[in-house]
């Protein structure tokens, strides 16, 4: 079977930037399951992955545009110090937040004085990627799945297996730390490859 609409494909990745730095990887977490066409990953690597078989192996290059989009200064806001309460904000904490451009997740990007600069770009932004990916699997999606525009699988993302070891990597399929760029299994930003959670809006619980 062929990656297209309505499949739910299982990858392994890894995804480095311009310099060869590896940023994130499937790695110990197991292959990344998503459902194709349902914007569930970057248009770049969907665009990559499109009519590949089990087994079919390619690099592929994902500029800016199709990625994470590019950098903007607009997304960089500057808040009082006293915005954040009782809290104690530090350099490079993530947090969501309603801003004009809707729910993002804003980063810490320098405290001085009494003003806090916050960073609504995400991570990626700007940076062109390069991934290595494997395709494991490739199976029909079944129509709950469709009609969830996720998949469900016993493995790997929100079940059994292989999540919640990549601390720091930038964003596993589960990862659960607090703020992370958590992928499957929180409700925004999801992990380096995904461009919209798995089973976390949806929920995961959903059976
Ligand atoms: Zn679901």
């Amino acid at each position: 079977m062929r990656v297209a609409k309505e499949t739910v494909v299982a990858i392994e990745y890894t995804l480095k930037d311009d310099q060869g730095n590896i940023i994130d990887a499937s790695g110990e977490r197991g292959p990344m399951e998503y459902l194709h066409g349902a914007q569930n990953i970057i248009p770049g690597l969907e665009q990559g992955i499109d009519g590949l078989v089990a087994g079919d192996t390619k690099n592929v290059l994902v500029p800016p545009q199709l990625g994470y989009g590019e950098y903007s200064d607009k997304l960089i806001q500057l808040v009082p110090l006293s915005a954040f309460g009782a809290n104690t904000p530090q350099v490079g904490m993530r947090f969501h937040a309603e801003t004009n451009l809707g729910m993002r997740v804003l980063t810490i990007k320098k405290i001085e004085g009494e003003e806090v600069t916050l960073d609504g770009n995400h991570e990626l932004a700007g940076k062109t990627l390069h991934f290595d990916i494997k395709v494991v699997s490739v199976r029909a999606a079944e129509p709950t799945e469709l009609a969830h525009g996720h998949p469900h699988q016993s493995g790997g993302c929100c079940g059994g297996g292989g999540c919640g070891s990549g601390e720091g990597s930038g964003g596993g399929c589960c990862s659960t730390e607090e703020g992370s760029e958590g992928g499957c299994c929180s409700t925004e930003e999801p992990a380096a490859a995904q461009k919209q959670g798995g089973c976390g809006s949806g929920g995961c619980g959903c059976s």
